[in-house]
């Protein structure tokens, strides 16, 4: 019948799912033929650039147009492998074409037939070979689809086993929704938008670039248009919640203890922070402003009101060493004036961690910091009066809810790090009021930054070394986790632009090898490699140990952590830095210039050479400082995709708790101006979206919390 209906459909109906294969999927959040539909390819293989045998790239994997020569023979190996083994041409060569264990193949390649070959292609003595590779039968009058998808893929899944269902999947939904779209018509005509079944089947499998193109602008949209429908209804739907009024507001005694006066903008924050508490309603505030710009002060002023008023407080940062260093901060300034903070953390026995939450229930602890584990059941506070959580962007609006529910009564404030344009900060935050703070502390040095291309390579390792030896450590940061990460797709999402043109882009310097090679450069320094796919426990043991100054050149893909203050690093290395936005260049050279040394950024990439955007980007950050002129720059320059994705946590592609699949490749900030206006208007029409069950059920998906996590 309608859309929900079969897109609700359970995985284990489609033809070849059983209860095994349902499980697999059960682990990625995949439940349904509409879960399954949504687990877009990360990528795609170019098989629709044909090249002849002698042209075939010796890197990666070409697609070659070849007629079977010779019959396939069947090999008997050792250890009971076979191998099928049969020729094949083109006008400009012969290849010998190998599969394992395949015997059956010997009858799918008949002389003469002709095929389009996908895999890597070796030069060999007479010719080429090519091993296992991809094969579709060719005709004339059939094109053959150009661009193959590559999902992600969790263990026991393979690529074939998704491209299969996904085909089942498409089936149904093709056949029984024909006509079915829960977007209005106005709206999709307005900007120009594919129907939602055209944009399921193209993105999985694609016509042609442009249909692809199409196809990925509806469910940019979409998705938009959901995370707008969604913030918005929780904006205008909850009441303001209720919570204890903190009326005594004066911090002068805390404002003496500092060793330095408030800026103009710290100081309206915490005005704005004092009318808020003083109120019986909840604060939702949000304190945005670039790294150093000294929120964390306006938090104690936070803390410390509320404590003066009976209440308690608790702390979330993301990770352990940010809460303990919150608490080395905070427990001697507070402790001052009589606040009793406590650290809860998760290498803390479990006696520890008990006797802390006894104390919290019983009202004797007045602070307590930690990480996101403070929502777990054990810890209630006596008295609660203010939850401040820093690194918003870290947690989502589930999370919010979350510790809003659990923490009724309580002030509500955020601290982010990322300076967010205006109108995108109404947009994502709307239910949020936000305190910019747009000034730094005075005498606040400027980390110089340059950009470079691979020739200076060899003066970079001097001044690497220059910086080390004076006591300094160094941020490497590069794009790729491994070598050849992506080797099986060789377009990924992010290569293929809005207009469905592919983008150049440059070889990706690996960051494991590296770090083999500087370790292998400075014996005599501690070189440590950091990437996303670490256990959280190992990353914080790095971060650790590079916060401390035992290891002195950190090379890492950009898991950096957001608030991690370390005082000796002096140098961040970006490499590809073509393929970061303006946003997380900016993040990423905040990591430094933190303390007295004179601190450097270097941004290494040869798009310097070449006139476009990336250029720009590059000389943009050679001359602005200001990240909230830096974050409006991008936006105008990059769209919105950037903020979306958040500079944080590769691994985790969220905004506000919210994961997007697709929206973080927008490049356009007319489209997401658009999908927020016209999510006003429609709530305007049905404010709780009676009348658009679709829409309703997209935003209900959305909203949940997530259901599992792809590797
Ligand atoms: P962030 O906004 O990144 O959390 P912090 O709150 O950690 O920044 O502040 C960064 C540093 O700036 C701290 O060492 C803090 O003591 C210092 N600081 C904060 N406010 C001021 C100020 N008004 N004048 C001088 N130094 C300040
Ligand atoms: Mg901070």
């Amino acid at each position: 019948m309608s859309e929900l209906n079969t897109l609700n459909t359970d995985i284990k109906k489609l033809y070849g799912v059983g209860k095994v294969r349902a499980a697999t999927y059960a682990k990625i959040g995949i439940q349904t033929v509409g879960d399954l539909l949504a687990h877009y390819p990360r990528g795609y293989e170019n098989r629709g650039d044909v090249r002849l045998l002698k042209d075939a790239d010796t890197e990666g994997k070409t697609a070659v147009l070849l007629t079977v020569a010779t019959e396939p023979r069947v090999a008997r190996l050792k250890n009971r492998m076979t191998l099928v083994k049969f020729r094949a041409y083109d006008e400009s060569g012969i290849c010998e074409i190998t599969y394992f264990n395949q015997e059956y193949l010997r009858s799918i390649f008949p002389v003469g037939g002709e095929f389009r070959f996908y895999g890597k292609v070796q030069r060999a003595k007479n010719g080429y070979t090519m091993s296992s590779p991809a094969y579709e039968p060719y005709s004339p009058d059939e094109a053959l689809a150009p661009l193959f998808p590559v999902y992600p893929l969790t263990e026991g899944l393979s690529q074939k086993q998704i491209s299969k269902d996904m085909r089942s999947a498409l089936i149904i939904a093709a056949y029984s929704d024909a006509g079915e779209d829960f977007l209005p018509d106005d709206i999709r005509s307005k900007y120009s938008l594919c129907v939602r079944s055209f944009a399921l089947r193209n993105i999985h499998s694609p016509d042609s670039f442009s249909s692809l193109a199409a196809a990925r602008k509806r469910l940019i949209f979409d998705e938009l248009f959901t995370f707008a429908l969604g913030v918005s209804m929780s904006g205008t739907k909850s009441a303001p919640a209720p919570a204890v009024p903190c009326k005594n507001t004066d911090i002068s005694l805390l404002e003496k203890l500092l060793p330095y006066a408030l800026t103009g903008a710290q100081r309206r924050t915490v005005d704005e922070i004092k009318r808020d508490m003083a109120k019986d309603t909840a604060m939702n505030r949000m304190i945005v402003g670039d790294v150093g710009c000294g929120k964390t002060v306006c938090a104690a002023a936070a803390i410390y009101i509320a404590v003066k008023n009976g209440r308690q407080a608790a702390l979330m940062a993301p990770t352990e060493i940010l809460a303990t260093q919150h608490y080395n901060d905070l427990h001697v300034l507070l402790g001052k004036l009589g606040v009793h903070c406590e650290l809860l953390i998760g290498s803390l026995t479990a006696a520890q961690k008990r006797a802390i939450h006894a104390r919290v229930a019983s009202g004797e602890t007045d602070v307590v910091i930690g990480t996101q584990a403070l929502l777990s059941a054990g810890v209630e506070l006596a008295r609660p009066g203010l939850v401040v959580a820093d690194e918003q962007h870290r947690f989502g609006v589930n999370q919010r809810a979350v510790l809003a529910e659990k923490n009724k009564l309580s002030h509500m404030l955020v601290m982010s790090a990322t300076p967010i344009p205006r109108s995108l900060a109404l947009a994502m935050y709307g239910n949020l009021d936000v305190s910019r703070i747009d000034e730094m502390p005075p005498g606040r040095q400027r980390v110089d930054t340059f950009a470079v291309d691979e020739g200076y390579r060899d003066r970079l390792n001097v001044f690497i070394s220059k910086q080390v030896e004076s006591g300094g450590q160094v941020y490497i940061v590069c794009p790729a986790v491994e070598e050849g990460e992506d080797e099986d797709a060789d377009l990924l999402m992010d290569d293929i632009d809005g207009e469905g043109r592919v983008k150049k882009s440059l070889p990706l310097k690996s960051a494991v090898n590296y770090a083999s090679e500087l370790a292998d450069k400075f014996p005599q320094y501690h070189v440590a490699f950091l990437h996303g796919k670490m256990k959280p426990r190992d990353k914080d043991g790095i971060m650790k140990s590079f916060a401390e100054g035992y290891i002195k050149v950190l090379v890492s893909t950009t898991v950096i952590e957001v608030g991690v203050n370390v005082p000796e690093a002096c140098l961040m290395i970006v490499e590809n830095a073509e393929r970061f936005g303006l946003s997380q260049l900016h993040q990423l050279r905040g990591r430094v210039g933190r303390g007295k040394r004179k601190s450097y950024c270097v941004l290494v990439s040869d798009a310097i050479n070449t006139e476009g955007k990336a250029k720009e980007r590059l000389l943009t950050m050679k001359s602005c400082y200001d990240g909230f002129e830096i974050a409006e720059r991008d936006l105008a320059m990059r769209g919105p995709g950037d903020f979306l994705k958040g500079n944080a946590d590769e691994t985790v592609r969220q905004s506000g708790g919210v994961k997007f699949r697709l929206a973080e490749l927008c490049d356009d900030a007319g489209l997401m101006r658009a999908a927020f206006e016209e999510a006003k208007s429609l709530l305007d029409r049905s404010p709780d979206l009676s009348e658009f069950p679709g829409l309703a059920a997209e935003v209900n998906k959305m909203f949940t919390l997530e259901k599992g996590t792809i590797n």
